[in-house]
């Protein structure tokens, strides 16, 4: 058993065997094989090692005669390889499991390619990258191959990676997905917020997680308290699995608060919607209670396509969620691609700073044709429930007045066509850079609403980068910069009465949620599965008790003291109960906080 430990990034407890990813790998198909033909797949496999063995002799034999003997001589190790038996003992063993020759080449190739990149001997170490080629040419041998991807997993499976991109994670298969580990990363990097909407359970930055594990070792993921463990022994199973249970059992009980309304106990309303990534999300959105979709990331339905989404596929998208959530608003994200969201579609150029580079408005903006089709599109959807638009990233009031001029062209696009929209279609911006967060007062005079992004607020006030955990200690919700700047924001829009959302991470913990009402946020979304929970923590306070906390915490400097008064908020009793009955301590390490 090997216990690591990384940082909680999507609450819940898995268990299941691990699935190595590397997005430069490849997958192959695995099948059960009758145990009669284990024989012969044995000797499919050795026929592909022979046939490989005499292309490279053949290309020695060419190269040898073009370049000379010195050239030559770099295919000897492949040949070496080719011909030790090991190869040959490593994969009979997977046979005999009755596994296909190809999955089970692939499996020991792999598990003795891991063990040559931890050799410190660069020429062994290169010895793996050989090897990585021969499998290649094996498996090609055997059948086909393909690249890799989280949409084809063999089984059900715990993924380990070192990094994930919401590329990666715009392909996965929810149900083969158990959890998610990883090497690197923060939980509010874009990949881990995805994880969370698809209830899957993560831990980041586990340092050394894919040089010890292996395919198909059983593993756990403890997503509340960021644990990681290998080849657990069986009392720890067993801990694990009754936890698991108990977690799955309160889970339902709280689901069953869907219906009752979200408000304090002296009868103030907190309006809790839902973030979503994903069309299919606004069910979960529906079950878990949510009054309204409060963020739409539109830009997964362009990482998840080859092609780039065309204007009908865009409206039948968005019409179909607004009429799904009608006749609660579904407030549509214009794209946000950029930073760590790169559309292999649009080509875009390698930045030397993705956050602080082309993203989001300025990447539509510069785009137009591309911002106007989704434009049409939301406008379009306008007609069939309660839509709003918001442009995320904005810095200035001139980007502002850009991208509204552009809507108002689109908007006299449509009127010459005959084509019907809402001409109300509400208009919000996210503040979630510190320049727009000063100029609040400002902005809130030109559009209907706001919507605090503070996962990127917070990155670019305390200039942490949101993905990076080697600074993640330093990504703080509660740094008095940040809750100074919220609170300008959220007084700027009362000023010109427009309602306020806090759609970050931020929003949907139950501490740093209940803050935010208390610093007068009008609304809050979230990840769907994190409403119930902050849903009691609303119900089980008074409003008074809230703004008094909202007060307190500005006259505070140290992070530590704003911290210890907010949690007193929120009772230790809570904890317990949310734990089901196990004792305080480890109680008080799983609430669900994700700070
Ligand atoms: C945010 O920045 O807080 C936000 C909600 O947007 P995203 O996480 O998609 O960048
Ligand atoms: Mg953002």
């Amino acid at each position: 058993m090997k216990h690591f430990k990384g940082i909680h990034a999507s609450p819940g407890i898995a268990i299941g065997p691990v699935y190595l990813y590397d997005p430069e790998e490849f997958f192959v198909d695995q099948r059960r094989v009758d145990p009669r033909d284990i024989p012969a797949e044995k000797a499919r496999l050795q026929k592909a090692i022979r046939a490989v063995a005499e292309d490279f002799a053949a290309t020695r034999a060419h190269v040898e005669d073009v370049l000379g003997k010195e050239h030559a001589q770099i295919f000897d190790a492949h040949l070496l390889m080719l011909q030790d038996p090991m190869l040959l003992e490593l994969t009979y063993p997977h046979i005999e499991k009755s596994h296909n020759a190809e999955y089970a080449f692939w499996t020991a190739s792999q598990n003795l390619r891991r063990q040559f990149e931890e050799i410190q001997d660069d020429y062994l170490r290169e010895r793996g990258a050989d090897l990585l080629g021969i499998e290649k040419r094996v498996l090609a041998k055997l059948g086909n191959w393909e690249k890799a991807g989280l949409d084809r997993l063999p089984q059900q499976a715990i993924v380990v990676a070192r990094d994930l991109l919401p590329d990666d994670m715009a392909h996965l298969q929810p149900d083969r997905v158990l959890g998610l580990v990883t090497e690197v990363g923060g939980p509010t990097s874009h990949a881990i917020i995805l994880a969370r909407g698809l209830e899957i359970p993560a831990v980041v930055s586990v340092a050394d997680a894919l040089s010890d594990a292996r395919i198909g070792d059983v593993a756990i993921v403890d997503g509340h308290r960021g644990d990681f463990i290998l080849n657990p022994d069986d009392k720890t199973l067993a801990q694990y699995r009754s936890l698991a249970e108990r977690l799955r059992a309160r889970k339902a009980g709280l689901v069953d608060s869907r219906d009752l309304p979200a408000q304090t106990v002296d009868g103030v309303q907190v309006a809790l919607q839902a973030n979503v990534e994903l069309p299919s999300e606004v069910h979960s959105a529906m079950d878990y209670g949510a009054e309204g979709i409060g963020l739409y990331r539109t830009e997964y339905l362009y990482l998840a396509s080859d092609i780039l989404p065309d204007e009908a596929s865009q409206v039948a998208a968005y019409s179909q969620m607004a009429e799904r959530i009608a006749p609660h608003p579904l407030v549509i994200r214009t794209l946000d691609l950029g930073g760590d969201k790169m559309s292999h579609v649009l080509n875009t150029q390698t930045e030397m700073n993705p956050f602080l580079g082309l993203r989001s408005i300025r990447l539509t903006l510069r785009h137009r044709d591309l911002f106007k089709v989704q434009l049409r599109a939301i406008l379009k959807a306008s007609t069939v429930g309660n839509v709003k638009v918001m442009l995320p990233l904005i810095s200035g009031i001139d980007e502002l007045r850009e991208a509204l001029a552009v809507l108002d062209d689109v908007r006299e696009e449509l009127t010459r066509e005959g084509v019907p929209f809402d001409p109300q279609c509400p208009v919000g911006v996210m503040i979630e850079v510190p320049s727009a967060a000063l100029i609040a007062d400002q902005l809130a005079r030109e559009v209907d609403f706001f919507s605090i992004g503070t996962n990127d607020l917070i990155q670019y006030t305390l200039a942490v980068d949101r993905g990076n955990d080697l600074v993640s200690y330093l990504f703080e919700p509660f740094h008095p910069a940040v809750l100074r700047l919220i609170k300008g924001v959220v007084d700027a829009a009362h000023e010109q009465n427009i309602p306020v959302t806090v759609c970050g991470e931020m929003a949907g913990d139950p501490h740093s949620g209940l803050l935010l009402v208390g610093m007068g946020v009008d609304k809050l979304s979230m990840t769907p599965s994190a409403l119930p929970e902050v849903k009691r923590a609303v119900r089980n306070i008074s409003f008074n008790q809230l703004q008094a906390l909202g007060e307190d915490v500005l006259n505070m400097q140290e992070i530590a003291d704003i911290r210890a008064r907010v949690n007193a908020t929120l009772s230790d009793e809570d904890d317990e109960r949310f734990i089901g009955g196990v004792n305080g301590e480890t109680a008080r390490q799983m609430r669900l906080s994700l700070f």
